[in-house]
């Protein structure tokens, strides 16, 4: 391990990918059959996977059927259900990642701790857990959904009991005959509800918004199907082509026109009223606001639950925690031996965007104080050659973001070849002119989305109000948008050829080490950057 660590002191790659989730195993495939091999994929935990290794709880499932959740590069003729458990996509990307040989690639336990633009020599020098390197490029793939946001409550210090987050189950704690508190009814609450009610003596559901539920048409895929789509490809390719047709025209009325959607809501309360026989408990499940505002939830087991007799709907958010009582908004008192905060992740405030600090010296978090903004969610000025899968405004409500993931690789490694075309020692900046006007065109188009009038809050906006996190069009919209790289769009950025690697600054304060002796004398190039237009 020590010796790993030190080969690692003086590290150079092309490209450094952040995360081994679904954006950065997609990243590690896609260079690779770019031919780049001269690439490393940091990882801050011991295996793949990412949201889909880290989310292991009762029930976890994908709500986006299978064959549409998974790369278009790698089918998988086998997958058993429309819509797979999570340790099938998690054994699926560990296959990924066995089949595409991307395991020499990955640094595990290497959480970035820093990423630092140096201006002089047109590369990045990351710090992470496991040494430091440096880059010509960076793919950020860390995902809005990796960082657990528990809400700062009063009291919680005080409880007695157990408390975990949803995507950090803890599979040591036996939950059988406890008194556990559910908070949050967001896509991982109303997956554990169901799969914990049985086991639990008291289940309480504190709700602060009602969600929309409607009803999953999951079933096995059966043994003559995956047969036919091991046997005839095509099949799989045509199964899958259905499943993005029919989202793709869906999308519209989610997009441009939200008053269409009266008719799902329909569809939605009459799935309730078919588990829920309690009038008082149907108005407190019936939500207020248009459906779609809020992501729709499916679940055909979440309302049969909540009609169970050991289950409590507190129809109001936890607001304070006294020794092992909760205490509502609206002043409900529940004692429990367990917590579960199904509280969702920092989306909109990622903590990646800390850690990173562009060409004019301050992090990506303060370019972003007023919100996040990106070029074709990808790129952003000042932060040359930083790449973003997953960036703002490339979220979705209603399909698969594996297709957006690709999307945004096949700008990654357009970025990519356009250095290539470039020539020596070179960086694309994104211009910010070009930035705003993406930005401003997103925020033209959003207005009539139901995300921002469907008269909810969500995740999907930030502190200010403004949505930063979904893509206002279709997936083929944005894949055309991000095909590739338009020149016009970024600055760029020019140094002569570099002659020889340079230490990492972290790297020439450590100890000297086998491999920091034999390294080879760092030089200093007479690199001046200059700003080129390109046409
Ligand atoms: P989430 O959608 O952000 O939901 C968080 C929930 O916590 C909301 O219901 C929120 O209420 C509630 N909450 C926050 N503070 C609270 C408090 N003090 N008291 C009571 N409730 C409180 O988080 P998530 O369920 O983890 O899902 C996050 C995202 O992960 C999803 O939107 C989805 O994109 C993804 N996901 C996908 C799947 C899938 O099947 N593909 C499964 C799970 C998760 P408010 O609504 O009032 O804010």
């Amino acid at each position: 391990m020590a010796e790993r660590i030190r080969e690692h002191r003086h590290q150079h790659v092309r490209v450094a990918v952040i995360g081994s989730g679904f954006g950065g195993l997609g990243a590690a495939v896609r260079l690779r059959r770019a031919g780049v091999t001269d690439f490393t994929v940091l990882e801050r935990s011991d295996s793949v996977g990412g949201t889909w290794r880290d989310n292991s709880y009762p029930g976890c499932a994908c709500d986006v059927p299978s064959h549409l959740y998974s790369f278009s590069f790698a089918p998988n003729p086998d997958w058993p259900r429309n819509f797979s458990g999570q340790p099938h996509i998690r054994a699926y990307l560990e296959r990924v990642t066995d089949t595409f040989g991307l395991r020499p690639h990955i640094r595990f336990n290497s959480e970035v701790l820093s990423a630092r633009w140096n201006t002089e020599r047109l590369h990045w020098e990351i710090d992470t857990a496991s040494g430091p390197l440096t880059a010509d490029v960076v793919i950020s793939a860390t995902g809005p959904l990796s960082d657990p946001r528990i809400p700062d409550v009063p009291g919680l210090d005080t409880f007695p009991g157990k408390v975990f987050h949803s995507a950090q189950w803890d599979h040591d704690y036996d939950i059988r005959g406890k008194r556990v508190a559910m908070i949050g009814t967001g896509a991982s609450a109303i997956q554990i509800v169901p799969a914990i009610q049985p086991d639990v003596e008291r289940l309480t559901l504190f709700q602060r918004t009602p969600p929309w539920v409607m009803q999953r048409m999951d079933r096995r895929i059966s043994g003559l199907e995956r047969r036919l789509h091991s046997v005839l490809p095509v099949t799989a390719t045509l199964r899958r082509g259905l499943l993005w047709g029919v989202r793709e025209l869906q999308v519209q009325a989610f997009t441009k026109r939200p008053q269409q959607l009266g008719l799902v809501e329909k569809l939605a309360k009459a799935h309730m009223h078919k588990a829920i026989k309690d009038k008082d408990l149907r108005a407190k499940l019936t939500p207020d606001y248009r459906i779609g505002c809020k992501r729709i939830l499916l679940s055909n087991t979440y309302y049969p639950a909540l009609a169970r007799p050991n289950v409590d709907l507190v129809a109001s958010g936890l607001k304070e925690v006294r020794g092992s009582t909760l205490v509502a908004a609206d002043g409900t008192e529940t004692e429990a031996d367990a917590i579960v905060f199904g509280t969702g992740f920092h989306v909109t405030d990622m903590p990646i965007a800390e850690r990173v600090t562009g060409a004019a010296g301050h992090t990506l978090a303060e370019e972003w104080k007023d919100g996040m903004a990106a070029l074709r969610g990808s790129s952003v000025p000042g932060f040359p050659n930083f790449l973003m899968i997953i960036g703002p405004n490339t979220g979705l409500g209603n399909s698969s973001m594996i297709l957006m993931i690709e999307s945004q690789l096949n700008y990654a490694m357009d970025h990519l070849r356009q250095l290539d075309v470039l020539g020596g020692t070179a960086a694309l900046d994104a211009r910010p002119e070009a930035t705003d006007a993406w930005t401003e065109k997103v925020r033209q188009r959003m207005k009539r989305t139901v995300w921002n009038t469907g008269g909810c809050t969500s995740w999907y906006l930030d502190a200010n109000g403004n949505n930063t996190t979904v893509w206002p069009g279709t997936t083929g919209e944005f894949r055309k948008a991000t095909r590739h790289v338009d020149l016009a769009e970024y600055e760029v950025l020019r140094a002569p050829a570099r002659t020889g690697p340079e230490p990492h600054p972290a790297a020439a304060t450590a100890p000297a080490t086998a491999a920091t002796a034999s390294s080879p004398t760092p030089t200093t190039p007479t690199t001046q950057p200059t700003g080129e237009t390109a046409a």
